[in-house]
């Protein structure tokens, strides 16, 4: 599950309950430790997991009502204050439950003048990083579990990164010396499209555990690749940073792009000065080496005017245009961007000079990260993922089910697409694979 579905949730309730105010409140204060009961520590898991805090209070009151149950429980103070809990207040009981056993993360809470409000709150990179090397969990973010390692790692992938981008920004701000403690980093942004959206920015680690794959090569492949950050539990591969419900910057895009700024002008600090570590006389310093997200966000974060909403509509001419993508000059005049061929005429526009502006100005915030000045569009990166399920990946699945449904004997296509779900459901039970969908669709491929 992605890091946004989880914070979704979680932000969606504090945020509601407390009518805009609330992004982690409380997390400033650590508690002196109390007894923590198992049950206190899987009711807390079940909240970072998503599940709804009103659904903690039945299971709190279900187990207090249980005479089985209740002389274990009788006395967890953790659970009688959940159960406390109404419709209305669930959230903001529970949290103030696992506050009260030291079961939330003491992190410190920045507040400042965001779109109507002057306390906008919101988690500096550098304080997230401050929090981890407090509780001795820096290896969340650096791509070993001890430093020696991880200056070897950083030093190669800056090797690397260099032969790739030579004249990288990165590299006039920062020397050999100082790059073997900085840790490459994304910025992320996406939009949760639950019933009410909601814009959460977080940053990431380019290094991590791995894949589910890379883990299966011979020992002597992963020790020469470099693990990508994919394994592991979301929220401890990916940092919020800020979060806003619909409402708040739906009509006012000055909102994204002051939030945009201020997790910039942070991460600019942390690079140029680092934060000082107790065991090194290097401090460990963060570099932005891209900014991802789904392509709205890339839109509205970059201000890019060649973008997928630019394409001609239907019964409108494909061959001019102002441009779809802002790496090249697709959809351009004369660059078709239907072309599928190995030698469509887009890809050699890439990172030409006539393609360095998708933007009529680059936005400030983008302009405090350093990038590569030859291919400044570059920084913008879509989600590789999105694209695939949303696009070519859902495409390719229409395809194939054009393809099969002949097989699935005689009758309508809605009869066909019945039969290719159960034949579908008894192969991923046979084979022990999790039904990611439940039922095949018509409407999928239409
Ligand atoms: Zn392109």
């Amino acid at each position: 599950m992605l890091a946004k579905e989880i914070s979704y949730k979680i932000l969606a309730a504090e945020i509601k309950k407390n009518k805009g105010k609330c992004l982690g409140e409380g997390f400033s204060t650590p508690k002196p430790k109390g007894s923590c009961s198992s049950t206190a520590r899987s009711f807390a898991k079940s909240i970072a997991r998503g599940v709804p805090a009103v659904q903690l209070v039945e299971t709190a009151k279900a187990i207090l009502a249980d005479d089985a149950t209740l002389g274990i429980q009788r006395n967890n103070k953790v659970l009688k204050r959940i159960a406390k809990g109404g419709p209305t207040h669930a959230a903001r009981q529970a949290f103030a439950a696992f506050d009260s056993v030291n079961l939330r993360a003491p992190m410190r809470v920045s507040r400042d003048s965001i779109g109507q409000r002057d306390d906008y709150p919101w988690i500096r990179p550098q304080d997230f990083t401050f929090c981890l090397q407090r509780e001795k969990r820096l290896d969340l973010l650096l791509p070993a579990a001890d430093l020696q390692t991880s200056r070897l790692i950083l030093q190669e992938y800056w090797r690397r990164f260099k032969n790739q981008y030579d004249d990288h920004g990165i590299f006039q701000e920062l020397t050999p010396q100082e790059l073997q403690l900085t840790v490459p980093i994304k910025i992320h942004g996406d939009e949760g499209k639950k019933k009410s959206p909601i814009m959460l920015m977080s940053w990431q680690p380019v290094l991590g555990s791995g894949t589910s794959r890379s883990i299966t090569l011979p020992a002597a492949v992963q020790k020469e690749a470099m693990n990508m950050n994919f394994l592991g539990h979301c929220e401890t591969t990916r940092f919020l940073s800020f979060a806003a419900l619909k409402e708040t910057y739906w009509d006012n895009p000055g909102v994204l792009q002051k939030a945009m700024t201020l997790i910039a002008e942070d991460l600019l600090a942390f690079m140029r000065k680092g934060i000082p570590l107790e065991d090194s006389n290097l401090p460990l310093r963060v570099a932005v080496v891209s900014i991802k997200g789904d392509w709205p966000w890339l839109i509205e974060a970059g201000a890019l005017t060649r973008h997928f909403r630019r394409a001609p509509k239907k019964g409108e001419s494909a061959m001019v245009g102002e441009g779809i993508c802002h790496l090249c000059l697709a959809g351009c005049d004369g660059y078709p961007m239907h072309e599928v061929g190995d030698a469509a005429k887009f890809l050699a526009t890439m990172g030409s000079a006539a393609s360095l502006c998708p933007w009529n100005t680059l936005a400030p915030w983008v302009d405090l990260l350093p990038a590569s000045p030859s291919f400044h569009p570059y920084m913008f990166r879509p989600d590789l993922w999105h694209n695939f399920h949303l696009g070519q990946g859902r495409y390719w699945l229409s395809s194939a089910f054009v393809v099969l449904l002949p097989l699935f004997g005689d009758g309508g296509v809605e009869v066909r697409f019945q039969r290719m779900t159960a034949s579908w459901r008894e192969y991923c039970s046979r084979k022990r694979i999790r039904l990611l969908a439940i039922r095949l669709q018509y409407f999928v491929i239409c």
